[in-house]
């Protein structure tokens, strides 16, 4: 794969996959972390006089046009960032829009409107894919959180490019999710958030690989479960046990360290105006809720964290929605923040909580895809990286 530092793409038009999929209201951007993530390319382009075209789906309009997901505020706010006019093309594909990319003076950006108008786009179609590309020369790819969608402009585009490179994020993420392959020792996984079923592939993958695994959120009461404890009335998935002793025997055999909280805040329900107590992991009472980890587990999990020198994490280790079951994540948040070591995070919820805590500075790496840091994890081959790697350039 090649990336697009130290490349020459000087008077060259280049088309660039970016993901602004941001949230609107009133249709205006409300947060514009996307648009800031795509910018060191941006300028890094704009820097060689190249002509930047961008490209990016937004919302979900399922192949038809839908005003109210036009990228109009998009290309506005990001003219404000850098600025300068961005105009919008009345389309991503089409005479017109070829007529616009063709008038672009060099340095200069020009942004497509939504990708996903077009049904081609996310069914990687080929006739879509060919009329994408015939708008740069050389296409780029920023989007790390499309880059697990076979979609057109992802992979089928980069089939009729004679030059394909990743961009400035999309290497930032490529390198500090490699580490997985070659971390610095000890390597320590955090996992929580709401289940197993949607973590379990991540688990598995990193079984072999990391030397102590801490688990929280409500994916533990399910581990507590299988091991035989009541979890009360906690959410838990029964369907999972087996697979969960099955984990816990791998990490076994396998000398890995596999902690599970030893101590839980109760509720009545994730919503609960006030907590009722801490009690040990043997002890939750058959009418409550596990709805965080307690002190003594985050005094546990603060230990094994501070040997680490690579740690990832994944999932919240509470409820933490609500302040009376936040304390655990913000804990746990606090210490990984304070650690001497590479930490990486990623999940939407995850890096809400370490912003409104606003730590995310004092993490190494945040992951901006959410469904694309997942499947990273679980081992498999991203169709974004494939296809970059695939391009004859
Ligand atoms: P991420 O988005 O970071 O990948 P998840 O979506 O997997 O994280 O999990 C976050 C959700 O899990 C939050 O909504 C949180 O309230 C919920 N959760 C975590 N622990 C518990 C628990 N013990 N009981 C109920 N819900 C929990
Ligand atoms: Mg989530």
């Amino acid at each position: 794969m090649k990336f697009i530092d130290g490349m020459d793409l000087s008077g060259k038009t280049i088309l660039v996959r970016v993901d602004f999929n941001v949230p609107l209201k009133d249709g205006r951007v409300q947060d514009e972390t996307r648009i800031q993530a795509s910018i060191p390319t941006l300028k890094y382009a704009m820097k060689q006089n190249a002509r930047l075209v961008l490209c990016s789906h937004l919302g979900k309009p399922k192949g038809r046009k839908m005003p109210e997901l036009s990228l109009a505020p998009v290309a506005e706010r990001l003219g404000s960032i850098l600025g300068m006019n961005i105009p919008l093309a009345p389309d991503c594909i089409g005479e017109q829009t070829r007529e616009m990319v063709n008038g672009l003076e060099s340095g200069g950006v020009l942004m497509l409107e939504n990708l996903r108008f077009h049904p081609g786009e996310e069914k990687n179609d080929d006739d879509f894919s060919k009329e994408l590309s015939r708008m740069g020369e050389v296409y780029v790819n920023d989007a790390f959180g499309v880059s697990h969608r076979a979609h057109a402009s992802v992979v089928g585009v980069t089939r009729h490019m004679s030059s394909c490179l990743g961009g400035l994020l999309l290497k930032k993420e490529w390198e500090y999710l490699s580490k997985v392959g070659d971390p610095a020792r000890p390597f320590v996984l955090i996992a929580g958030g709401a289940k197993v079923s949607s973590k379990l592939g991540v688990l598995e993958n990193l079984l072999d690989k990391v030397d102590a695994m801490l688990i929280g959120g409500a994916m533990a009461n399910t581990f507590i479960k299988a091991n035989g404890y009541s979890v009360g009335t906690s959410r838990v998935e029964d369907d999972l046990l087996d697979k969960a002793r099955e984990i816990m025997q791998k990490a076994m055999d396998m000398n890995v360290q596999f902690y599970l909280p030893v101590d839980f805040m109760l509720g009545q329900g994730p919503d609960a105006e006030s907590g009722e107590g801490v009690c040990p992991f043997q002890g939750i009472p058959a009418h409550l809720m596990a709805l965080d980890i307690g002190p003594a587990t985050c005094t546990l999990f603060s230990e094994v964290l501070h040997r680490a020198k690579t740690v990832i994490w994944n999932g919240p280790m509470g409820a933490f929605e609500n302040r009376p079951f936040s304390q655990g994540s913000r804990n746990i948040a606090e210490i990984a923040a304070g650690l001497q070591a590479t930490t990486i995070v990623g999940g939407g919820d995850t890096d809400a909580l370490i912003h409104e805590l606003k730590l995310q500075d004092k993490y190494s790496f945040i992951s901006t895809g959410g469904g694309s840091f997942m499947e990273f994890l679980e081992g498999k081959t991203l169709p974004g990286f494939k296809a970059l790697e695939e391009c004859i350039n």
